[in-house]
């Protein structure tokens, strides 16, 4: 497989070609000045132009490659573009095509016309975990068979939204929980237009009964964030996705799916998961070829080599494999988990002590959870070798920095979700521990998956004995940091195999990557005693052998990443004239 067939998941040309003119050149930055309230407007603007562009909502969400390929185009050229395409395409249209009937189709209608756009009132403000039990309620009222959309207290208020803009018109999915004259049903999703209620009649919300508070443009995302609450919100039945369950003619509340309603509420997740892990793996991709392109012509004056380019320095080589290795690393890893359900772990109604996500699934939300973590990291990288010009320039690797720093929260907090997986690796609940490997720690990429996988044996044994304890069963709060510790450990076992698998072509940039690895882990294996010192010694004796191999294949690494946008000069050199031809 070529680099190119493979930076592009397999996407065919026709399709992939589609998919970046729905989102053109010309997207990759805003013009300058321009007030919050006309950037997030013509953030829509370009979404309506991309998503009428792009084939359908429906194709898109039936091919998820797809779907993430349109994601991740999105993230390289404005992540605040990618947040609203991410809810709008998962989190609102996922549940709207698998429960919605003839009631929702003039909102389904809309939402792929680019009429509405998607906004989600998940979170609540002012408490932990509110995933897990929502305080918002819906009371139904059966002497009209509506429902009663209500904020019991402040700490209720659904935030963040992206709700802020008067002029763009929403559709809020809210999860609340269904309450009827026999108690508590279940956290349910309904369906609240806000604003644009002219035209198509699909009953637009507003006044009275629901108060969207805008917050500050926060420029770390640039969207129209606001808290929104309700004041006894009157909706008609049809804004209720039943989901299999039913109220009947005379108010009687059936719900054979009880059992599963968490995960059925929850039914977006794995694509909000697929479309995140896309996004991060192209956005290391985008701050890599940023680094490599800043560092390629810029001459340096230090004493000890002046006039050198900065690339032939060897901590700026280091810099530029590592982005690399890992920006093909996490590919090979979104290329994985694109492929619709085959790198699902699947659900388990029990798996859920501190949020919904491991409940849904096992993999995809820790996946989710590695990438961002380390795509933060590695802008993070990006930018600070690439100075000032990588701060102010563009702005570019600062979106791509908080884009991901944005998604250790967004889409399951991260910390939370590596809890809920240890809790499930403890509990063998659709965990298998991995084969103990030879027991030979000698750094190749099979070497340091044998290690990655002694490490997470030692975690989870060693958690598992500290939560079944006498006398703490049960008590995992002493064991958090070890329980985010095993997660973890697992995370980066399932990528060493992923990348074992990966094309022979690749394979110098995985053995790099498998070395950044062992280099990010040096403490734990040392204390673990699955390595021996002196380990970063042999690391960097490793690296120097690579680095010679590998330098000269920059070019080529960073060209199959198709981002011709990157090129643009910088902004000093753009009406620069020598003053040799001014005479
Ligand atoms: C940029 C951005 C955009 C977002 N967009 C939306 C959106 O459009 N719609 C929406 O509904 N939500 C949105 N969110 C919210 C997001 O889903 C939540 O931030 C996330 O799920 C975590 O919830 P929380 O913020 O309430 O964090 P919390 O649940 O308070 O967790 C925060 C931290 O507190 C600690 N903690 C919390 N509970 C426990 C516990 N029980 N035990 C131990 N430690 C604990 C952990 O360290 C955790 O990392 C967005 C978030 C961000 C950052």
């Amino acid at each position: 497989m070529d680099l190119t067939t493979f930076v592009r998941g397999g996407l065919p040309d026709e399709s992939h070609a589609r998919l970046r003119e729905a989102i053109p050149a010309g997207f990759f930055g805003y013009p300058r000045g321009m007030p919050p309230a006309d950037r997030h407007a013509l953030t829509y603007e370009r979404f309506r132009h991309a998503g009428t562009a792009a084939p359908s909502a429906g194709r898109l969400l039936a091919r998820p490659p797809e779907l993430c390929a349109l994601l991740e185009r999105a993230a390289v050229a404005d992540p605040a573009l990618f947040h609203v395409m991410l809810l709008h395409y998962t989190l609102t249209l996922v549940p709207i095509l698998r429960f919605g009937d003839r009631s929702t189709e003039p909102v389904r209608r809309r939402l792929e016309a680019m009429d509405r756009f998607g906004a989600v009132a998940m979170t609540e403000a002012g408490r932990s975990n509110s995933h897990l039990m929502p305080a918002t309620v819906a009371r139904f009222d059966a002497a009209d068979r509506s429902f009663v959309l209500t904020t019991p207290d402040p700490a209720a208020v659904k935030f963040p939204t992206t709700a802020g803009h008067p002029g763009v018109p929403k559709l809020l999915t809210v999860y609340a929980r269904l309450v009827d004259d026999g108690g508590e049903r279940g956290v349910f999703l309904f369906l609240v237009p806000l604003g644009g209620g002219d035209g198509d009649s699909d009953g637009a919300a507003g006044g009275d009964g629901v108060h969207v508070l805008p917050a500050a443009d926060n420029p770390a995302l640039s969207l129209d964030w606001a808290a929104v609450r309700f004041d006894g919100l009157r909706l008609p039945f049809e804004s209720w996705l039943a989901a299999g369950a039913r109220i009947t003619a005379d108010g009687v509340f059936h719900d054979p799916l009880a059992g599963s309603r968490a995960a059925l509420s929850m039914c977006a997740a794995p694509y909000v998961w697929r479309g995140i892990i896309a996004a991060g793996a192209a956005a290391y991709r985008a701050g890599a070829a940023s680094l490599t392109l800043h560092s390629v012509d810029r001459p340096t004056q230090g004493r000890l080599a002046p006039g050198r380019p900065l690339i032939d320095h060897r901590n700026q080589q280091e810099a530029v494999l590592t982005a690399l290795a890992r920006g093909y690393a996490l590919t090979a890893v979104a290329n994985r988990v694109k492929t619709g359900a085959a790198w699902s772990a699947g659900g388990s109604a029990s798996a859920s002590t501190w949020t919904p996500w491991a409940s849904v699934d096992l993999m995809l939300p820790l996946l989710k959870a590695a990438v961002t973590d380390l795509a933060e990291d590695t802008a993070g990288l990006c930018r600070t070798h690439s100075g000032a010009p990588g701060f102010l320039a563009s702005g570019r690797l600062n979106g791509y920095r908080g884009l991901a720093h944005a998604y250790l929260s967004a889409g399951g907090d991260n910390q939370l979700i590596l809890f809920d997986v240890a809790r499930a690796m403890v509990e063998r609940d659709r965990y298998e521990p991995p084969d103990p490997g030879q027991g030979v720690f000698d750094l190749s990429l099979e070497g340091c998956l044998d290690a990655a996988r002694a490490l997470e044996l030692r975690l989870v044994d060693e958690l598992s004995v500290r939560v079944t304890a006498p006398g703490s069963l049960g008590d995992w709060n002493p064991h958090l940091a070890l329980a985010a510790r095993t997660a973890t450990a697992l995370a980066d076992r399932v990528i060493l195999e992923i990348l074992q698998d990966g094309p022979p072509r690749l394979r110098p940039v995985f053995r790099w990557f498998a070395l950044d690895w062992a280099e990010r882990r040096a403490g734990l294996l040392l204390d673990e005693a699955i390595a021996v010192p002196p380990l970063i010694g042999r690391i960097r004796a490793l690296r120097d052998e690579l680095c010679a191999e590998l330098m000269p294949r920059t070019p080529e690494l960073v060209e199959a990443f198709e981002l011709p946008e990157l090129h643009e000069p910088p902004v000093w050199s753009t009406s620069w004239t020598s003053p040799a031809s001014q005479h």
